[in-house]
């Protein structure tokens, strides 16, 4: 394994130039976390070009190749965002030739493994601590809405609080990635661009302006290359491959990842499936929530519950002024804080309410679990 002068830990970092490499890479210098390590940073398009600056460290090189086992292997730790297709091509691999390092990974390739633990300390870092414990080697960020979800909602879930939860969710272009969140936007500027002359004359008929905006999302005019239909001004109710019996592969996730993020198994899995929408917003998802309690629990307890769970879950009072403002992906995005409202008994019983959550899928449903995992790692070292 690479041995540095000084015994901070070489870190493979790579798929830092991604979405949500970016992000990452964003937090990691807000955070200072540069300091602990000597980042090795890869490519799997240019190696030997230079490697990005790194306000505090000296020369870092030039980009490695991604593909080069031997490079790889001599590191204790790697974290990538680089995609599932390249954890498919070298994580094996290396595991056969006999690496042991850590394994920090954003795609989902792992996840479902017995041998990987799907990271999101706050809500289970008695689990990441057991697996470390254990000889555990791959640590895999879990799927966006399940991760922002759970920030949201522990209080309820760690206190054993949750007979079955539905959750509805209002997933955002980014969840596709870069070229997803480009598409959006050109089609509303294309819907804009078709009706602007009628918006311009406060005196134009609105049924006429809806008639062309419709006209046009159904004209195959617009590019719909990434969605394979028009988002902006619509939704699409599906997420993600059929599994063929009626269900999307993303909604399997919110139950199989919620109880194994739980560190559940099948003997006390807690039921949670629902509908999976993709609508035209950019980069934090929604979702709206049933849940049955384990018991009748006042309001206020629950939410003192889900506010005290974490110190990013924050409860938004249920009010239209509030919800309005405090509850939605313009108010989460870019940050860290996960909005968590709309709590009320529902009609079918005191052990049956409501909730609203909202987070950026691109901070706690990517790139900030892997950043914290990687403080926890090196902190073994
Ligand atoms: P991405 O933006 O497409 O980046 C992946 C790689 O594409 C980069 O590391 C880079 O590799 C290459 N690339 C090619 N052209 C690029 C350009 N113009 N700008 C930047 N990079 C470019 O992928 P991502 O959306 O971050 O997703 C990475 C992984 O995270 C996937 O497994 C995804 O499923 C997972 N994930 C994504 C999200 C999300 O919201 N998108 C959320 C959770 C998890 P080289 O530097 O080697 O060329």
């Amino acid at each position: 394994m690479i041995s540095t002068a000084n015994s901070t830990p070489s870190v493979g970092l790579v798929g830092w130039r991604g979405m949500v490499g970016s992000v990452l890479m964003d937090r990691m210098k807000t955070e200072g976390d540069f300091a602990d390590i000597n980042p090795v940073f890869f490519t799997t398009s240019s190696p030997g070009a230079q490697t990005p600056t790194i306000e505090g460290l000296g020369d870092t090189g030039t980009l490695q190749d991604a593909h080069d086992l031997d490079k790889l292997a001599a590191l204790p730790i790697i974290v990538t965002a680089q995609g599932g297709d390249y954890t498919s091509a070298v994580h094996g691999q290396l595991r056969a030739r006999g690496w042991d390092g850590l394994w920090i990974d954003a795609a989902s390739t792992l996840r479902g493994n017995d041998d990987s633990i799907i990271v999101l300390d706050p809500v289970n870092r008695n689990v990441i601590d057991a697996g470390l414990d254990s000889g555990v080697k791959d640590f895999v960020g879990g799927n966006c809405t399940v991760s922002c979800m759970l920030m949201g909602m522990g209080g309820l879930f760690r206190n054993g609080l949750v007979e079955w939860a539905t959750s509805m969710t209002y997933q955002a272009a980014s969840g596709g990635g870069a070229r997803h969140m480009r598409e959006v936007l050109q089609q509303f500027g294309d819907l804009h661009t078709e009706v602007a002359e009628g918006l311009a004359d406060p005196a134009s008929a609105i049924l006429e302006i809806d008639k062309k905006i419709l006209a046009k999302q159904r004209s195959g005019e617009l590019d719909t290359t990434q969605f394979g239909a028009p988002l902006s001004g619509s939704l699409i109710p599906w997420i993600d491959s059929d599994l063929g019996n009626g269900q999307s592969r993303e909604e399997k996730k919110a139950g199989d990842e919620t109880n194994k993020i739980l560190g559940r198994t099948a003997e006390n899995r807690i039921p949670i499936d629902g509908l999976c929408v993709r609508i035209a917003t950019m980069r934090s998802h929604a979702q709206a929530m049933t849940l049955k309690l384990t018991e009748d629990i006042s309001v206020e307890e629950i939410e003192r519950l889900l506010d005290a769970d974490n110190e990013w879950a924050k409860v938004v009072p249920n009010t239209k002024e509030a919800s309005s403002v405090d509850l939605t992906p313009v108010a989460s995005s870019g940050s860290l804080e996960v909005p968590v409202g709309r709590i009320r008994k529902l009609e079918m019983g005191p052990e049956y309410i409501s909730a609203f959550t909202v987070g950026d899928q691109l901070l706690w449903g990517a790139a900030e679990p892997l950043r914290r995992m990687l403080k926890i790692a090196v902190g073994t070292l």
